[in-house]
């Protein structure tokens, strides 16, 4: 890397977000005649997908309760939707079913569809969901649901196989992607922008902006910036929660069973949308063992060799390892007995699968803010950060609202996730779900 002492704009990682933001900013560059992707540099420690986004489950859902993210992933899906060849994205839909307790949680996000034009359906009742879950799969059993949110649009992506359609766009656009490149430090100027990046391989000066986006990294790049491992947390209210961990790690528990994927299909044989089932019936093994009679979640979707998800992840107490990345430390052992019940609770065609289940790595450590939402901010005068709390791969549009704001603009979809809204309380809402990303 001795050539490149210097670059007009750093990217840094090679996920979802940071070559997202590279593709879109070498095309708003190349469009408003200010430059190419030549301008731009991405710094990757390894290789392109080497980080979250190469293990994601690779669901992209508008599910979410709070208004700035459900419009923020709108804007997400648009893009999804722009190239699903090159970005391997299945449009199948999305199907979250949830007990009582979720009801107006999931009216209300079907509402906000509405209003933004997000084609979403919900279904309330006990029976009204069965009718519609059986209409699509006949087996469909699970019990002590009384509301769906079926959306139609949305669906899952190929994780590396979307990288590759990624650097495939960067290239294309001249943006340079250097792997084994590890960025150690930055070098400050006096008014406290970023003057180089310090890299294992050189200094490289900033002639313009960085982007910081690092996936489950942040926090090493947080201490970098000298920004405070624990702050005060203002809620909707004025009440001040002090001393907060700024972040902390959850292990995603996932895993696949192997079957022809054609087994899992829709009662029509089309593909079935990505499933998510939230309820507080009993679960049982097929054997009749009691898993768990408290609120328990799932999530799954065909995959190329059989059905892949997960289920609820756990807190990760103590330090984390990173690399090599993932890390699965700590994954509750019952964590297969408890996924391939909650499949065969689903759907009768699931009723034996434990025996199908594939032994393998799976699963990965996430990195959450302390109110579990992104941060897209500056965190110094040229270098904005992409800490996104694990919500990400579907985010395939951050990226492109980053190079508008790199370039000058401001973006009212990124505007509440600043960092300033722990200090100001303007916080988003809470809703009823069982996972920290919902
Ligand atoms: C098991 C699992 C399943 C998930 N499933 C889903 C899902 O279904 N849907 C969804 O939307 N999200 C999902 N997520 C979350 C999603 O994967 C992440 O939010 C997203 O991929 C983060 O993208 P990123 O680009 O920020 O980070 P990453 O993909 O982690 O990329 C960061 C890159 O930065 C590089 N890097 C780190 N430090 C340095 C350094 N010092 N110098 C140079 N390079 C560096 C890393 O090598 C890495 O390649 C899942 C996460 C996990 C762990």
């Amino acid at each position: 890397m001795d050539h490149l002492a210097a670059a007009p704009y750093i990217v840094i990682g090679a996920g979802m977000h940071g070559l997202s933001t590279a593709y879109h900013l070498a095309v708003a560059l190349r469009e408003r005649s200010l430059g190419s992707g030549q301008d731009i540099v991405v710094l990757e420690k390894s290789e392109p997908g080497a980080g979250a986004t190469g293990i994601a489950c690779g669901v992209v859902r508008n599910n979410y309760f709070q208004p700035a993210m459900s419009e923020l992933m709108q804007a997400c899906v648009e893009v999804w939707e722009s190239d699903p060849a090159a970005y391997h994205y299945n449009p199948v839909g999305y199907v979250a079913v949830g007990p009582k307790a979720q009801e107006a949680d999931l009216v209300s996000v079907h509402e906000r569809h509405e209003r933004i034009g997000y084609r979403s359906e919900i279904v309330v009742g006990e029976a009204e969901v069965d009718a519609h879950m059986k209409a699509l799969f006949p087996d469909w059993r699970a019990k002590g649901v009384t509301v769906c949110l079926h959306e139609h649009q949305g669906g899952f992506a190929f994780n590396l196989e979307s990288v590759r359609g990624l650097v495939g766009k960067c290239e294309q656009e001249g943006v340079r992607l250097l792997g084994e490149v590890e960025v150690t430090g930055f070098e400050d100027r006096p008014d406290g922008s970023i003057a180089a990046v310090e890299t294992s391989r050189g200094r490289v000066a900033v002639g313009e902006q960085v982007v910081v986006a690092p996936g489950p990294w942040a926090q090493r790049f947080w201490s970098l910036l000298g920004l405070p491992d624990r702050i005060d947390v203002t809620t909707p209210t004025g009440e001040v929660v002090s001393d907060q961990p700024m972040w902390r790690y959850w292990n995603l528990q996932e895993g696949e069973i192997q079957v022809d994927p054609g087994f899992f299909a829709t009662a029509d044989g089309g593909a079935p949308p990505v499933i998510h089932v939230d309820t507080d019936a009993p679960l049982y093994t097929d054997d009749g063992r009691l898993v768990t009679d408290e609120l328990w979640g799932n999530y799954f979707k065909r995959d190329r060799h059989g059905v892949q998800g997960g289920a609820a992840p756990i807190p990760v107490d103590g330090d984390v390892e990173l690399d090599p990345y993932p890390s699965t430390t700590d994954v509750d052992p019952g964590f297969p007995d408890m996924w391939c019940a909650s499949l065969s609770h689903a759907l009768k065609r699931f009723e034996g699968c434990r025996a199908l289940y594939k032994d393998a790595r799976s699963g990965g450590v996430g990195s959450f803010t302390a109110d579990n939402f992104p941060i897209f901010d500056y965190l110094r005068p040229n270098l904005y950060a992409i800490l996104d709390s694990n919500h990400g791969y579907k985010m395939i549009g951050v990226g492109k609202e980053v190079a508008n704001v790199v370039l000058g603009e401001h973006s009212s979809l990124l505007f509440p996730f600043r960092y300033e809204r722990f200090a100001t309380g303007d916080l988003h809402p809470v809703s009823n779900s069982p996972y920290p990303w919902s």
